[in-house]
């Protein structure tokens, strides 16, 4: 998205923009699939506009003035809930949970998160304290604690909970909020800046190394191709900056080094389950499944049924559970959700179609999204943003709303000012 977004910029005010991009499709981390049900576009990767509010967030107003159709806004307080073992759960126990955890637990973080920068806990450690705290609570009450918090943090910010900084909290995303998706899916977004015109992309063009001397910047690929400019912006991700994969000559300075290695990079995958026609009740967002631990496994199923009328179900899971999901077959994958969605549903039939993603497994991106990790400050997304000589960063883990198309979005518009400003009026080749 972000490189996207400084391409078209540049590229409409006159200068000579190169994208390089490693895969066979543009998007990055905005990918979709159209093959799972007819007519359906569902995301793979990004899928909601945060705070979808005309005026209000340049990304909402970017996808309405391109045209794209926007879905009705989700609704985070619908959902059904399921006992671990797949019993609908009376309301009145879940309203009891819900009003216990924001009587007593929001609070609690409220506080800590005021008392930055001192504080340097883990959002895992003052969960754990606040159930160890509450003696009252029955094994169901903690099955319901484990599930909301596992749907409203852990998920949300794609992390463990044992490494989210509580200092932090809501600096990235937080709900509820107004979230809309795109009808046609987030791809079509990048498409539609794409389609305007002039953008010259080589795809299949992985960059392994950026060397840079006084005049410009060397940048070669796979395929032994070396390609020069006065300026580069990198824009992958934090993920596969965490891991070396393209060389930097001059080496980057060590506050940059030590920004990559301590922000959080994280791991969300959807497990896409298509049926003939749904057997779940339809009327809710959400399915969700009570826990014994904090894993989240098999606890959250979005119904893509409410927005868009599609009969797919679609699992969500983050972190350490993902990453140990991505190690199983297609045939596990599918075998471990039938057996929960079964419990929740006897008698629930086979899929006819499936999907799995697997972030972390993917080269390009190395999982999902940044997050803030315990002891991370708020600046961290600016260092992680300073150029280093002729090489500039964008993308989302560089923004002031880092983890978001949006954050990643407004990066690339920062950049293409930043440019703009070194390399004075276009001249047609001089970028
Ligand atoms: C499963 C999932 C769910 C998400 N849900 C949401 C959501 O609901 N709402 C939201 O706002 N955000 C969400 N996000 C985050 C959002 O997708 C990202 O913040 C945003 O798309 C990142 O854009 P970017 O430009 O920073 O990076 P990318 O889109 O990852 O772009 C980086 C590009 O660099 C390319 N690249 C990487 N390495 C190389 C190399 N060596 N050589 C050449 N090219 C290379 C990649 O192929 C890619 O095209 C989600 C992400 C995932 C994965």
């Amino acid at each position: 998205m972000s490189g996207i977004a400084l391409a078209r910029n540049l590229t409409d005010a006159g200068y000579r923009v190169l994208v390089l991009e490693g895969r066979d499709r543009v998007g990055g981390r905005l990918n979709s699939t159209t093959t799972v049900a007819p007519g359906s576009h569902v995301d793979l990767g990004a899928m909601w506009i945060h705070d979808g509010i005309a005026g209000r967030n340049p990304l909402y107003d970017l996808v309405v003035s391109l045209g794209l159709k926007v879905s009705p806004r989700q609704d985070y307080g619908s959902i059904a809930t399921f006992s671990y073992t797949g019993q609908r759960t009376n309301r009145s126990s879940f309203g009891r949970m819900f009003s216990s955890w924001y009587s007593q637990l929001q609070p609690a973080l409220a506080r800590l998160k005021g008392a930055t920068p001192a504080d340097n806990r883990s959002f895992g450690d003052v969960y754990g304290e606040w159930l160890a705290a509450n003696t009252q609570f029955t094994a169901a009450d903690r099955g319901q604690a484990n599930m909301m918090m596992n749907t409203n943090y852990q998920s949300l910010l794609n992390g463990n909970v044992t490494q989210l900084s509580v200092a932090r909290l809501g600096d990235a995303k937080s709900i509820p909020a107004v979230d809309v998706m795109l009808k046609d899916g987030f791809p079509a977004l990048v498409d539609a800046l794409v389609a305007k015109g002039g953008l010259d992309i080589r795809k299949n063009t992985v960059v392994t190394s950026v060397q840079q001397d006084g005049d410009g910047v060397i940048v070669a690929t796979a395929d032994g191709t070396n390609y020069t400019a006065p300026y580069v912006v990198m824009t992958q991700t934090l993920g596969t900056l965490k891991a070396g994969d393209i060389v930097f000559d001059p080496e980057l300075p060590p506050e940059k080094l030590q920004a990559i290695e301590e922000m959080g990079f994280g791991v969300l995958d959807k497990a896409l389950f298509v049926f003939d026609k749904p057997f779940w009740d339809t009327s809710v967002d959400f399915l969700l499944r009570e826990m014994p631990d904090w894993s989240g496994r098999w606890s959250i199923f979005l119904n893509y049924h409410k927005l868009f009328g599609w009969p797919i179900l679609a699992a969500i899971h983050v972190a350490d559970t993902a990453r140990e999901l991505e190690k199983l077959t297609d045939e596990q994958v599918i075998g471990e959700g039938m057996a929960v969605l079964r419990q929740l549903y006897p008698g629930a039939p086979q899929p006819v179609q499936t999907a799995f993603t697997r972030w972390a497994a993917e080269p390009l991106s190395r999982g999902a999204y940044s997050y803030f990790a315990v002891g991370n400050p708020k600046n961290i997304t600016r260092t992680l943003a300073q150029p280093h000589g002729r090489v500039l960063f964008a993308g989302e883990a560089t923004s002031d709303k880092p983890a978001t198309v949006l954050g990643a979005y407004l990066s690339g518009l920062r950049e293409a000012e930043r440019l703009r400003t070194l390399l004075g009026k276009p001249t047609g080749t001089s970028a």
